[in-house]
């Protein structure tokens, strides 16, 4: 544990080489500086960094490490609750270093470790191309793809973290290293799936897709229909092509004034979905849901661009407690048991609680994949309340529980970016996959300076 003076000589050691890039708990904007996407997490790091070059993140780890301090890389916070306390770390904020370059030659997006999905989908969308995005357009896309990645289109090109070509990353020794398939291959593989543990990621390569438009949207219905509408979506999933990525939901639509009147307070069941085709096509693989008549049907053709707005993410940080696992199946007693948790009956119900489709892509195993080169299983449920104060906190956290419990039997693991509570690494690699992302531990961070959320400890 760093002492009083132990913190105050690192900031001055820090700020030496860094100015006005350091902010210390007695400098004005701290509280900004320390804050996370998700505002119910209170990080209080020795120290917040905002690098502007990979040269400040190699001076912050130098430093952090010449004062036996932490180093821990952030995005944006989204993943922040599933890391540990930050006394006795200095929190490197990323933000600033949010350049994107496309290659459309190549399909490549070239982008600096903080850069978020909003910052790459439209000028690829220029090239007619897309990355593997997820729901939020807010999500870094480092910190999101180093997790995996599950996108709209993860059933047609499997996870994100398989979509890095490159990866340019300051390691413990405060060396600069730009891997790749055949530079230090072991920690390429890491990267892809294994998270933040491993170094600071300063710029990515990511492989782009030839994706001008989609047929993508919502069908909402009532929420008293959730049994029946769930388990109809289950049933169709199973027999949908790779191009067709979808979701079942239950949604708990704030009654803010900035939300549109049509949903604004109301609960819903609702599936979103994107199909990598023409209205035509999805169209006819949609027939069996718009068999069930919903209220409302927002598909249309749209960009890339368009899918941000699909999935209604808050556009701005909020206070949320959620969590999520993986289902080998989502038969109707699991359909039963999810709606009896958290369903319209319920008391203080979770705002969102979705089921997302595997399978396809995402559970194909490929030999050049990284740390996850697929999910073995076939559904992704991750729930979230409003944590505004501690009484819906801890109501949160018991809806969680009752959702967990209901759909234990059908609990495949965990996926590092849906996991918001601490989980036993087990979960979340098989066994051979945990052993050597240890062993690469071991050899780029032996003295464990990078705090990552579901952090790899060393092997031994
Ligand atoms: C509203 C919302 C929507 C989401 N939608 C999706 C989705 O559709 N699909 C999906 O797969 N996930 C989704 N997620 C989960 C999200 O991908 C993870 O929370 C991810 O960790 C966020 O990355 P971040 O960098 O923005 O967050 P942070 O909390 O800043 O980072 C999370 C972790 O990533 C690592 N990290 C971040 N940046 C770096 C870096 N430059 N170098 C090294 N390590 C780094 C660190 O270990 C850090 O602890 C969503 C989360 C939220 C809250």
């Amino acid at each position: 544990m760093a002492t009083a003076d132990q913190l105050a000589t690192t900031v001055t050691a820090l700020k030496a080489q860094l100015g006005d890039r350091i902010v210390g708990p007695q400098d004005p904007g701290w509280d900004e500086a320390r804050r996370a996407w998700n505002l119910a997490v209170d990080q209080r790091p020795a120290a917040v960094a905002r690098p502007e070059s990979a040269e400040d993140v190699v001076a912050v780890v130098e430093v952090a490490r010449g004062q036996s301090l932490r180093v821990a890389a952030q995005g944006t916070g989204h993943g922040a609750p599933s890391r540990g306390s930050l006394e006795g770390s200095v929190l490197v904020d990323m933000s600033r270093m949010n350049a994107v370059e496309i290659d459309p030659e190549r399909r490549r997006a070239r982008l600096q470790g903080g850069a978020q999905w909003q910052h790459v989908v439209g000028p690829a969308a220029e090239h007619g191309l897309a990355g593997l995005s997820g729901s939020a357009p807010d999500v870094c896309v480092t910190g999101y793809a180093l997790g995996g990645g599950v996108s709209w289109m993860v059933r047609r090109y499997g996870l994100a973290a398989n979509s890095i070509r490159a990866a340019e990353v300051v390691t413990a020794d405060g060396r600069q290293l730009r891997t790749d398939a055949d530079s230090d291959p072991d920690l390429f593989w890491a990267l892809r799936g294994g998270g933040g543990s491993f170094g600071v990621v300063t710029a990515l390569d990511l492989e782009l897709f030839p994706v001008a438009e989609l047929y993508a949207g919502v069908l909402f219905w009532p929420q008293e229909r959730a049994a029946e509408v769930l388990g109809a979506w289950s049933e169709w999933a199973a027999g949908v092509p790779d191009e067709m990525t979808s979701l079942g939901r239950l949604l708990n639509v704030p009654p803010l004034e900035e939300i549109p009147e049509p949903v604004r307070g109301r609960s819903f069941v609702v599936v979103e979905a994107a199909w990598l085709g023409d209205e035509a096509g999805g169209s006819e693989q949609l027939a069996a849901l718009r068999e069930l008549g919903p209220e409302m049907d927002t598909f249309a053709m749209i960009p890339p661009t368009g899918l941000a707005a699909i999935h209604m993410d808050p556009p701005e940080p909020v206070p949320g407690v959620g969590d999520g696992i993986l289902l080998d199946d989502f038969p109707t007693e699991a359909v039963g048991g999810l709606v009896r948790a958290t369903g319209p009956e319920t008391d203080s119900p979770l705002v969102s609680l979705e089921v997302r489709h595997l399978g396809g892509a995402a559970g194909r195993a490929d030999a050049e994949g990284g740390a996850i080169a697929a999910i073995d299983a076939s559904f992704a449920l991750y729930g979230v309340g409003m944590a505004a104060n501690e009484e819906m906190k801890q109501a949160a956290e018991k809806r969680l529980d009752q959702v967990r419990e209901a759909l234990a039997p059908w609990d495949a693991g965990s996926l590092l970016n849906f996991a918001d509570r601490p989980v036993d690494a087990s979960r979340l690699f098989g066994g051979d996959a945990y052993r050597r992302l240890r062993e690469v531990k071991s050899k780029y961070d032996p003295d464990n300076i990078f705090q990552a959320n579901h952090e790899i400890p060393p092997a031994g």
